[in-house]
């Protein structure tokens, strides 16, 4: 496995492998890396030739400086994770090297109604960060695929509607959620949360997959008002939000009957730790 710093070394390597007709998986990640990094890159080992693993925390997706700040990072355990999983580049970068002088941060993409609802709306320029650094690693990398989790549900929506006007032909996989055995979804950040913390979070998924069978009987807002109220009495609890949405537009559904997709989307303070998490209520049928 190489690591790989510099963009001008990805570069000749991204070259020599598009010489040879080889096609690539990228998997970008922020490091801290768990099981639920390691489900997208054995993926990604799997379905092509090469994998390329990123490990960058984007300064420029982050609205709030505290969080940038305690953000994890260790990347020596990260490089040793990922050599045993076969991947063939880990790309380390510094800030310089991602967003070189005279690169425009600014940059704007369109990116739709899909940025403007949920985390668009409560962290605002968070999208606009995110469709940045991956649309820079896009370009970099020139994958064949890229990787991301069901865990950051509309972060999924947004990249396809940037790659919608942007001239890269890359395939998204979306791959499906990893949690712990009590539920609570991996997270880099469950690592900031106390071991009594860590153990009540556990709630968020328990609370969500109980409000499931109780939409059997309710409408779309009775369930909605079900899941906060649970979470919110909980010491230390906090739900910021909690949508139930078309999974395609990721508006809010009224009734039940009203989208093929129906997502639930929830964001909850724990403490001051922000954990994200969603549950299906329906699903698209094949026919
Ligand atoms: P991050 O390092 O948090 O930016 O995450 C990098 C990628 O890993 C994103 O596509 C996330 O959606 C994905 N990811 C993070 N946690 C999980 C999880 N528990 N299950 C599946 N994918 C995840």
């Amino acid at each position: 496995m190489q690591i790989i710093e510099s963009v001008s070394e990805l570069l000749t390597y991204v070259e020599n492998g598009k010489q040879k007709g080889l096609k690539s998986g990228l998997v970008p990640t922020m490091g801290a890396l768990h099981e639920g990094h390691l489900s997208l890159v054995r993926q990604s080992v799997k379905d092509n030739d090469v994998t390329i693993v990123s490990l960058f925390v984007n300064p420029v997706q982050f609205n709030n400086p505290k969080d940038l700040e305690t953000y994890p990072r260790q990347p020596e355990q990260d490089f040793k994770l990922l050599a045993r999983e076969g991947v063939d580049v880990v790309f380390a970068p510094v800030e310089s090297e991602i967003y070189p002088e005279g690169f425009d941060r600014n940059r704007k993409f369109n990116l739709g109604k899909v940025a403007e609802v949920m985390e668009g709306k409560h962290r605002p320029g968070h999208f606009q960060g995110v469709a940045l650094v991956v649309n820079r690693l896009f370009q970099l990398c020139r994958p064949t695929r890229a990787y991301f989790g069901l865990k950051d549900f509309q972060q999924i929506a947004v990249i396809r509607e940037m790659l919608r006007y942007e001239d890269l032909d890359v395939e998204i996989v979306p791959c499906p959620i990893v949690r712990e055995e009590s539920g609570l979804a991996l997270s880099s950040r469950n690592m900031l949360l106390s071991p009594a913390q860590r153990r009540e979070a556990a709630a968020i998924h328990a609370v969500l997959k109980e409000s499931v069978d109780f939409a059997k009987s309710h409408s779309v807002e009775e369930t909605r008002r079900f899941v906060v109220e649970r979470l919110d009495a909980k010491d230390d609890f906090k739900v910021e939000y909690f949508e139930i949405v078309d999974g395609l537009t990721l508006l809010p559904v009224e009734e039940w009957t009203e989208a093929a997709l129906i997502v639930g989307c929830i964001t909850v303070y724990v403490g001051n730790v922000r954990l994200i998490d969603n549950i299906q209520y329906k699903q698209l049928k094949a026919n």
